[in-house]
């Protein structure tokens, strides 16, 4: 573990320089935290009772288990910092040790009639092989019942029904067999509503799976705007569970939390509960302190549990931690914090907090902003894969700052602060968002806070002008993607002529000269390339597609230096005819596009016309939707899926060669490392498997960098924000500079700001099967 400590030390345990120079620098801490342990360790009613707290999962306060566990006070300090939440110093880097991921799985929903029934088929099967036993009440299996995908007979149980999802996991397929029986064994006698039935199938398990995952969702899917989800976590003895979650339903029903649900770890005997509060009147906040007041007294007084078993104890459950340790436990966690943060200065009012009310004060409103972003629960989830994350806001933190203009907006408390959030979130918010949709793909309710800056835009692009401008655009697409080609090909000539040097040299002052309104050349821009003449060619083979090159495949060819020279859509037409294919185009395809450029800057109706000439074009050349389609460029394949018939049968490059392509072209597999980069549409259309599964049967090593996500380039957002594909692709150089020889897409204004931050060439994936196949 790395710490970094309220000074500015830095001690790495697992280096013995490191521990002995923090030594040296820091005897009085050390001597203290030795001290500690040794005090605990002497006092035996006071060790006993840790060690008893900590048989059942526990993360109220800190973990105490450190002092009686540990006497070196480096691995005291190491363990004490696990679960403190920044309260006593900052962990930047941890190594873990994981648990075993068995290749044979298998998994069963049990259904009993009651909880009594549940709980006492946990017990059991805690002595058995079991990976996991997810316990879940009736009102959680009442929240996903709706759901698609979920089998029918869940909406035929009775009132008292529970549930347990338990996984097992084996090395071989024999072990596996032996697991279930004897699992199914062990259960004989208990009730159940239906017969256990184990599937290992991925298909299916994942299906039942797909129930756990979709609880707390589904509570935040149905709660009232401006209400909060709350979900608390708390422990009981497995041999008290059953009595314990009867209790907590009877004080959810008291309190008329009617949407709450119950579901956990019954293995652990640890039980989430998720529920709607309503902060924005006294009245309600008094209810939430009263029901928070016994739910503590219930789990303490009556069952000795923990208020907290894996989340952390926060601000919320700060106020109990005392109650449920006790005076002496609790004095520890006091000179513990005093030891590592004697001014107070890390998270305070975290863990410890001496004001009993701090659960119920300073609550933050969830005012109505949009109903796209409304539901948002502020859990954070999105985060991670948000492209613009390190440049500029998150998607929670857009969300969190609509919510704040819209409150000011209505309140009209602070003029200037108003004013000044809504001129930063242009570029912070609005500018800097790729809207590329991946912050809805790990949101657990579906939350795309791309559509929302779309709307922005949309807004903003209303007036007179703009619409004309747009108009002209879209109806003289021809002429505009002539003058795209024109300036393409003096930048490539010029590139040329003058060295890529002396153009960037130029470029940036150009740029800033410019207010960032000119572009931002770099080295790899493509050149210009001839439309394909979209002539038809039919021999009448059996196999026919109708080929849509995007309008950009149109346009942009490879960049200078790269060693493939064709533009894609003739790499894309050998391929698909050594394949065997007839083609055959759109009719007026130089006018043809899908709409996603005018879309992503929010001219809605110019995208929606463009979108639906294309899609006339094509159910006329596939005869009302008889014959395939190949777009050769994802992110428009993607939308055209969204927007179009949906008779039309459209495919993008990846999975086009692997549905229709690989069983009828013989693959050399090359002796290269090549890079593969999965467009955020690719994501969500679900093909990185696919796209795996291609380049892998095209090169010897195949590398999917692990840290990268969406590429930020969003079309031409990385010509005018170039710092944001800067940004989001920060990991790619060093993850394939030196290992691979090229790398390979499928949307090529992406490709562009990938070997910008590669120093690789990237293309579409059709360059490396055109080169390593041939006809079968
Ligand atoms: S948008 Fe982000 S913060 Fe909001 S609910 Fe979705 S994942 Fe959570
Ligand atoms: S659309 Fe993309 S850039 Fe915008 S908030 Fe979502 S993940 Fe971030």
């Amino acid at each position: 573990m790395r710490i970094i400590f309220r000074d500015g030390t830095l001690l790495e345990t697992s280096d013995s320089e490191s521990c002995k120079s923090f030594s040296q620098t820091h005897p009085v801490l050390l001597e203290e935290i030795k001290n500690l342990g040794m005090k605990v360790k002497d006092n035996d009613t006071l060790a006993a009772r840790i060690r008893r707290k900590f048989k059942i999962k526990n993360t109220t306060g800190y973990s105490l288990n450190a002092l009686v566990d540990y006497a070196d006070p480096i691995d005291i300090i190491e363990h004490l910092m696990i679960g403190s939440e920044g309260t006593l110093g900052f962990i930047s880097e941890i190594v873990y040790t994981t648990v075993v991921e068995h290749p044979h799985k298998a998994s069963a929903l049990m259904i009993f009639p009651s909880m009594e029934n549940a709980c006492s088929a946990a017990a059991i099967l805690k002595q058995e092989p079991v990976a996991a036993a997810e316990v879940m009440d009736r009102a959680a299996l009442r929240s996903v019942e709706d759901k698609e995908g979920m089998p029918q007979y869940l909406k035929q149980l009775s009132a008292t029904t529970t549930a347990l999802l338990v996984e097992t996991r084996a090395h071989t397929g024999e072990e596996l067999r032996e697991n279930i029986n004897g699992i199914i064994r062990s259960l004989e006698g208990l009730a159940t509503e239906r017969p256990i039935e184990f599937t290992d199938k991925v298909v299916e398990y994942t299906k039942l799976w797909n129930i756990r995952k979709g609880l707390f969702p589904a509570v935040g899917a149905v709660r009232r705007i401006g209400t909060t989800v709350i979900i608390e976590d708390v422990a009981f003895p497995i041999k008290r569970l059953a009595e314990a979650t009867l209790e907590l339903q009877g004080l959810l029903a008291e309190y008329h939390y009617d949407e709450a649900i119950i579901f956990g770890h019954a293995l652990e005997g640890n039980l989430h509960f998720v529920f709607t509060q309503d902060f924005s009147t006294a009245e309600e906040v008094e209810r939430y302190r009263r029901f928070m007041d016994d739910i503590c007294k219930m789990v303490v007084d009556q069952y000795d549990g923990s208020l907290k078993a894996e989340h952390g104890t926060g601000r919320n459950m700060a106020p109990y931690v005392e109650m449920e340790w006790g005076k002496d436990a609790y004095g520890l966690m006091q000179e513990i914090k005093k030891i590592f943060d004697p001014k107070n200065l890390l998270n305070p009012g975290i863990i410890i907090n001496h004001n009993p009310f701090a659960h119920i004060e300073n609550l933050k409103p969830l005012p109505t902003t949009n109903p796209i972003v409304d539901k948002c629960i502020e859990c954070g989830f999105c985060e991670t894969s948000c492209p613009s994350k390190d440049l500029t806001l998150t998607p929670r933190q857009r969300i969190v700052i609509q919510r704040e203009i819209s409150r000011l907006r209505t309140t009209r408390e602070n003029p200037t602060r108003l004013k000044q959030l809504e001129e930063d979130y242009v570029y912070q918010g609005e500018q800097t968002c790729a809207v590329d949709g991946m912050c809805a793909t790990t949101c657990p309710v579906a939350i795309d806070t791309g559509e929302h800056t779309k709307e922005l835009r949309h807004n903003n692009t209303r007036d007179k002008q703009t619409q004309k401008w747009a108009n002209w655009v879209a109806a003289n697409f021809d002429r505009v993607a002539d003058i795209a080609r024109i300036g393409l090909r003096i930048s490539h000539t010029a590139h040329i002529l003058l060295g890529f040097r002396v153009i960037e040299k130029f470029a940036r002052p150009a740029r800033r000269l410019s207010g960032n309104r000119i572009p931002l050349w770099n080295r790899y821009m493509p050149r210009g390339v001839d439309a394909p003449a979209g002539n038809t060619v039919r021999h009448s083979a059996p196999l026919q597609v109708v080929y849509f090159p995007s309008c950009i495949s149109r346009t942009m060819g490879p960049a200078k230096g790269d060693p493939d020279k064709e533009p894609l859509h003739e790499v894309t037409l050998r391929v698909l005819q050594k394949a065997g294919y007839d083609i055959i185009y759109p009719e007026n395809i130089s006018r043809l596009c899908c709409g996603t450029p005018f879309e992503s800057k929010g001219l809605v109706e110019q995208a929606d016309i463009k979108a639906a000439e294309l899609e006339e074009a094509l159910m006329k050349a596939t005869s009302g939707g008889k014959l395939p389609v190949l777009c050769d460029t994802s992110p428009c394949l993607y939308r055209m899926r969204q927007v179009m018939n949906p008779a039309l049968s459209l495919y993008e490059p990846v999975e086009f060669i692997h549905d229709l392509l690989m069983d009828k072209l013989t693959f050399a597999q090359l002796p290269r490392t090549v890079a593969i980069h999965n467009t955020c549409s690719s994501i969500k259309m679900e093909l990185t498997d696919k796209f795996r599964t291609v380049a892998q049967a095209c090169a010897q090593k195949v590398i999917v960098p692990e840290k990268v996500g969406c590429c930020g380039f969003a079309g031409d957002r990385g010509f005018t924000h170039p710092e944001l594909n800067e940004s989001a692709l920060n990991e790619l150089r060093p993850a394939v500079a030196q290992t691979c020889s090229a790398g390979y897409s499928n949307s090529r204004t992406c490709e562009i700001g990938l070997s910008l931050h590669s120093g690789l060439y990237y293309k579409s994936i059709l360059y490396l099967v055109d080169e390593c196949t041939k006809s079968a």
